[in-house]
């Protein structure tokens, strides 16, 4: 049987389209123990003897704290956009990262993933999806045909929210405009929301992911872009049941050939 083969045969498992394979992360937790930043380890540390007190940094400020609309806006490419907005401190999440998780992959994918935020692994890298979930979002991708650099991966917002919590609806929206104009810039043929908070943030749709999942909705960008709602692979990881498995699948499916049937099959 050739390593292909295999590959497909354990994606599909995983993905519950074939057989019951037993959950492979079941006793990892989903939300990792939170990284506490190196600068709190330091701010801990006891005051051995009297020393003059370091000048506490003044909070950040000026153009590249708050990247000014018009210069989102006119971003010309994806690096130009987050050369502009890299440093962006316009939300209070700006403050706990580490790293800042633009997003990754092929700046013309015909698909997008769209998940909520980054976790530890991905402020650790600045990468979008690297952890367990990125495991998993890897194999659905497999699943569709697709390699991670043929499309799109990014969040709803670009920093991490303290202990994986999900964003509030003021620091998504304050982000919201640097994903719209990576859509803009993207131009994908369809969108995959991730979970309920891009669904609820990007389109405005807060019904439950559970009844949502699986039914078409519109962005109202670009003309209309379709865009299916499926659930997060970290929901995924926490209920790795047949159902879900089977429901995710299905979604990818109906996404997939979506494509399949208006632009051609996957390049
Ligand atoms: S989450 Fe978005 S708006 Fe908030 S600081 Fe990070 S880049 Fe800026």
């Amino acid at each position: 049987m050739s390593g292909h083969f295999h590959h497909w045969r354990d994606t599909l498992q995983d993905l519950g389209v074939i057989g019951l394979v037993p959950p492979p992360y079941q006793s990892e937790p989903l939300h990792d123990t939170p990284v506490v930043p190196q600068k709190n380890i330091v701010a801990q540390q006891p005051v051995l003897e009297k020393t003059i007190a370091s000048p506490v940094p003044p909070p950040p400020s000026g153009p590249k704290a708050v990247p000014p609309q018009d210069l989102v806006d006119g971003a010309a490419s994806l690096a130009a956009l987050e050369t502009c907005i890299q440093d962006c401190q316009a939300c209070p999440l700006g403050a706990g990262r580490i790293k800042f998780v633009f997003g990754e992959g092929d700046p013309a994918a015909r698909i997008l993933f769209v998940g909520e935020g980054p976790g530890r692994d991905e402020d650790l890298q600045g990468r979008p999806f690297v952890g367990k979930a990125g495991e998993l979002l890897d194999k659905m991708l497999g699943a569709m045909g697709f390699s991670r650099n043929q499309v799109y991966i990014c969040n709803v917002v670009k920093c991490r929210p303290p202990d994986n919590r999900t964003p509030t609806p003021a620091e998504a929206q304050r982000c919201l405009p640097y994903l719209r104009r990576q859509i803009e810039l993207i131009r994908p043929a369809v969108i995959v929301t991730l979970g309920a908070t891009p669904l609820r943030e990007l389109l405005g749709v807060s019904t439950g992911i559970t009844r949502i999942r699986g039914q078409w909705q519109t962005l109202d960008m670009l003309g209309g872009i379709p865009v299916m709602p499926t659930f997060h692979p970290a929901y995924v990881l926490r209920q790795y049941t047949q159902d879900v498995r089977r429901a995710v699948w299905a979604d990818l499916q109906a996404a997939r050939n979506w494509l399949s049937e208006n632009h051609g099959p996957a390049k």
